[in-house]
């Protein structure tokens, strides 16, 4: 091949051979119903899961009703009241360390249903949503015995059964973040996994009987959104906790007021990544690129819009343009892709909405000239330019593989334009002086914020929003404090 040096080094035009992951010994049944109190039983009505990059049926999963849900809540109170309720924290930790193990065990059959189940790139299923998902129970594990001394002078005392409703983005890794740390707690659980991609649960339902918790202490209603209705509606539950979209979450509000239920809410957001002149430029496009396209976007507090020092705008938007055509699009299977499949047709819809949108606003579109996959759900990564504050892409959260690129002058105007928003999730800040990032972190109105990088997770760290995207914490000593009575 004849291909200019800078290019060869820059690797703009390298082929990958495909790499795929074999599938062979990844194993689920073509139907599941619900898993209550310690059985996996039938459901009264079905409904499909597909392949988002295929658009081939995988499985059928349960549609939950009302009286699913009180079976499950019954089982969880039973569970509760019962033996789960008796036993010490020592006792419990080893049941959620005996998780943690199965999960790694099982974590290169979890990937690929990861990836079949909701589309996004085998490589980050295998070297993140997996491995965190162990490693929140095992975070947690340790917590279940010292409870006590997360908060001194008080007597931590479980609340009873939990509602859990989680999204599509991350679902095994999300019903880590939910059964974790109600189990540590000594709580019982009733989880909804989103309706496109509840594969991984069902497959965490098997672990969780193959460990030999006592039957009722999880159980996993499928179903859309009534069935998380139901959940949230029961009268025997004490508490909720909710991911997914904001305009949900404050139906969810709605329903919970006035009632003795305990609420936490990880709701919608609008990242604000923002790069200022003395950054590391090189190691900015990377955090950028990770911010926005890690996982298509479809994240909660991805870097949506980035915020760049006027003085370097044209050289970073330059060097963005140039890292979009590099990234590797399409087959989620393929070791070598950065950019799987959009979860779900309807999302897709709203991303290419939003995009029209976007540019009747009059914002620049420049998307990777990427050809994609002729079935399956998929879009290029896309960023804009010459987008105003005012605009629907600059405010409205796209959860696509979409960024709206804004400019500022000086820190106090990214810190203005940063916390223009309802929402306050995630938020990045690149420069080399470490009194300037800190100054700005201080004023930014959001709960996670990374200096010098961008999507990082660990459970020992709390995660959790601002505004409108929500309150509560999960993960770390205050991801244990949403589950506890606490005097
Ligand atoms: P959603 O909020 O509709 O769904 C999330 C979960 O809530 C699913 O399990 C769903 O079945 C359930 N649900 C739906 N309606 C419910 C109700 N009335 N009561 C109880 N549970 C209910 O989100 P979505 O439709 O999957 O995605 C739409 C938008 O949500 C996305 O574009 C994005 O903005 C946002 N989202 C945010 C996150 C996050 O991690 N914060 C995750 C997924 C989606
Ligand atoms: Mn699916």
């Amino acid at each position: 091949m004849n291909m200019p040096v800078k290019e060869m080094l820059f690797g703009d035009l390298w082929e990958y051979a495909p790499a795929l992951e074999s599938t062979g010994h990844a194993q689920f049944e073509k139907r599941y119903g619900h898993f209550i109190d310690g059985e996996f039983v039938d459901a009264s009505s079905y409904m499909k899961s597909v392949n988002p990059a295929t658009e081939e049926v995988l499985f059928e999963f349960g549609v939950g009703t009302e009286a699913d849900v009180d079976r499950a809540v019954q089982a969880a109170r039973r569970a509760f009241e019962g033996p789960w309720g008796k036993m010490g924290g020592r006792e419990r930790s080893k049941y959620i360390y005996r998780i943690a193990r199965m999960i790694q065990e099982k974590a290169r059959e979890l990937a690929i249903l990861e990836t079949l189940d909701g589309g996004k790139p085998i490589k980050e299923s295998r070297d993140v949503d997996i491995p965190l998902a162990a490693a929140h129970f095992f975070y947690y594990a340790g917590w279940a015995d010292k409870l006590e001394y997360a908060f001194p002078g008080t007597t931590p005392r479980p609340l009873g059964v939990a509602g859990q409703v989680i999204p599509w983005n991350f679902p095994l890794l999300m019903a880590a973040w939910k059964i974790a740390p109600a189990l540590a707690t000594g709580n019982t659980v009733v989880l909804k996994a989103a309706e496109t991609t509840p594969l991984t649960a069902m497959k965490l339902a098997e672990i969780i009987q193959e460990a030999g918790l006592p039957p009722g202490v999880v159980n996993l209603v499928n179903g859309a959104g009534s069935t998380g209705a139901a959940i949230v509606n029961h009268p025997d539950i004490n508490k909720i906790a909710f991911t997914g979209s904001t305009d949900v979450g404050k139906i969810i509000q709605r329903a919970v007021a006035g009632t003795n239920k305990r609420l936490t809410l990880e709701l919608g957001g609008k990242g604000a990544n923002i790069v200022f002149e003395d950054a590391p430029i090189e190691q900015a496009i990377e955090g950028i690129v990770n911010g926005i396209y890690f996982n298509q976007g479809h994240v909660c507090c991805a870097g949506s819009r980035l915020l760049v020092q006027e003085s370097i705008a044209d050289e970073v938007v330059a060097k963005l343009e140039r890292r979009i055509q590099t990234l590797v699009v399409g087959n989620p299977l393929d070791k070598n892709t950065d950019v799987g499949a959009i979860n779900s047709k309807e999302q897709l819809d709203r991303i290419t909405e939003m995009v029209g949108i976007g540019e009747a606003e009059g914002a620049v579109r420049h998307s990777a000239p990427c050809e994609l996959p002729s079935k399956g759900y998929f879009f290029a990564p896309t960023f804009f330019t010459d987008v105003s504050q005012s605009h629907r892409i600059a405010q409205e959260e796209i959860f696509g593989p979409v960024l709206s690129v804004l400019t500022f002058r000086t820190p106090a105007e990214a810190i203005e334009k940063a916390n223009n928003t309802p929402y306050g999730l995630g938020s990045g800040i690149w420069t080399d002086k470490g009194s300037k990032l800190f100054k700005v972190a201080g004023a930014l109105q959001a709960g996670v914020i990374w200096g010098n990088t961008y999507n990082k997770f660990d459970p020992g760290s709390p995660f959790g929003g601002h505004k409108e995207s929500g309150f509560g914490r999960e993960g770390g000593r205050q991801g244990l404090l949403a589950y506890l009575e606490v005097s």
